[in-house]
C-alpha cells in the first residue's frame, strides 16, 4: 500500500466556478489537485476545490492524531488557482506547517500576492493573521523541490534523490499570460505532469514534450473546442492567446511525448456536462487514453501494476468503482 500513487482531483474547472445542475457530473470547482505518493501528500493549485480538500486534511489530521504538513505548488497566481487558499482549514490551525511554492521572481513577490488575496477589503483575515506556520517560496526551472518524510526543501534541479522522496520538477512555460509552472512529479520511478494554463503551439509545444516525454499521467489543460478556440462557436468569439489549450492541442501533446494516460483538464466554466461528455469522445478519438477530469474522481497506480496501468477508484464519496 505504501508505495502506491495516488491522484484525487478536487477542482478540474479553469477561469472560475461554475456549480449548478447542469454541472454535476464533471463538477464546478476550480483548480485543486491532491498527489497522495505514500504516506506524503502534494497539492497542485489551490482553486476552490481546495476547500474541501483542506477539511478533509483537517479530519484525517485528527483522526491520526498527527500535525498538519501540506506542500502546495501554485502552477501560477492567476485568480482561479489562489481563491480557494483564504478558506483552507489548515491554514488556520496553529500545528499546522504549510509550505507554499510557486512562480515568482522572488518569494517576497509571492507572499505580497497572497497577501493583497487577503488584504482587508477583500477578505477579513490576512495572510499573516492565519495561524499555521507558513514558508513562501518562489520556485524557477534550475530548481526541484524534494519532499520526503514530511519535510519539502528546494535543491538545484539535476540533483540525486532517494527513490522514497517525491521530487517536483519545473518546467516554466510562457504559453499562458505571465507565464506558468507546469510540475513533474516523480516516485518509484512514476511520473505524471500537471500541465495546467498552457496554450498549445502550431507543431506542438517542443520544450513541453520534452519535459513530459513518457510520463505515465499526463493532466493537461483542453479548455476549449476547436470550434471555440477559432471563433465559430455561436455567440462566443475567439479564444486563441488566451493561453489555454483545445481539446486537441492536450492529444496531440500526450500522442507527442508518449505518456500512458491523458486528463483533459480546466474545462470551460461555460461547458455542461454533455459537452464536456462530447469533447471526451472525441479526444479518445485523437488519442485513445483519455478522460475528462471530473471532481472527486481518484486515480490510482497500484505498486505492482506495470507503467500506465492506472485505475479509476470510487467515484465522488459513493462506492461507483470504475476500470479503465
Ligand atoms: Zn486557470
Ligand atoms: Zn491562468
Amino acid at each position: 500500500m505504501k508505495e502506491n500513487l495516488e491522484v484525487i482531483f478536487w477542482g478540474v474547472r479553469g477561469s472560475y466556478p461554475a456549480p449548478g445542475k447542469d454541472t454535476l457530473r464533471y463538477g464546478g470547482n476550480t483548480s485543486c489537485i491532491e498527489i497522495r505518493a505514500g504516506e506524503e501528500s502534494i497539492i497542485f493549485d489551490a482553486g476552490t476545490g481546495i476547500i474541501a480538500l483542506g477539511r478533509e486534511i483537517a479530519k484525517r489530521a485528527a483522526q491520526h492524531g498527527k500535525a498538519m504538513k501540506v506542500s502546495l505548488f501554485l502552477s501560477h497566481l492567476h485568480h482561479d488557482h489562489i481563491q480557494g487558499f483564504p478558506f483552507f482549514v489548515p491554514a488556520f490551525i496553529p500545528s499546522a506547517d504549510i509550505r507554499i511554492f510557486g512562480p515568482a521572481s522572488s518569494d517576497e513577490v509571492l507572499v505580497q500576492v497572497l497577501e493583497n488575496n487577503q488584504s482587508p477589503h477583500i477578505f477579513p483575515v490576512s495572510l499573516n493573521e492565519m495561524a499555521a506556520t507558513k514558508t513562501i517560496r518562489a520556485i524557477r526551472e534550475r530548481e526541484q523541490v524534494v519532499v520526503m518524510a514530511e519535510d519539502a526543501e528546494i535543491r538545484e534541479a539535476g540533483s540525486r534523490v532517494s527513490e522514497d522522496a517525491a521530487l517536483i520538477r519545473v518546467h516554466h512555460s510562457y504559453a499562458h499570460p505571465g507565464g506558468v509552472n507546469i510540475y513533474k512529479l516523480e516516485w518509484h520511478g512514476k511520473s505524471i505532469i500537471y500541465a495546467t494554463d498552457t496554450e498549445g503551439y502550431e507543431g506542438i509545444d517542443r520544450r513541453l514534450g520534452t519535459f513530459a516525454h513518457g510520463a505515465d499521467l499526463l493532466i493537461h489543460d483542453a479548455q476549449y473546442t476547436q470550434e471555440h478556440y477559432l471563433g465559430n462557436r455561436p455567440g462566443a468569439s475567439s479564444t486563441q492567446g488566451y493561453g489555454h489549450s483545445t481539446i486537441e492541442m492536450a492529444c496531440e501533446m500526450a500522442k507527442e511525448a508518449g505518456v500512458g494516460k491523458l486528463v483533459l483538464f480546466h474545462h470551460d466554466p461555460g461547458y455542461n456536462d454533455e459537452s464536456i461528455a462530447k469533447n471526451e469522445v472525441h479526444a479518445q478519438r485523437i488519442f485513445n487514453n483519455t478522460f475528462a477530469a471530473r471532481e472527486g474522481m481518484h486515480l490510482l497506480l497500484r505498486d505492482d501494476q506495470k507503467e500506465g496501468a492506472w485505475q479509476f477508484e470510487k467515484e465522488r464519496a459513493d462506492s461507483i468503482v470504475e476500470r479503465m
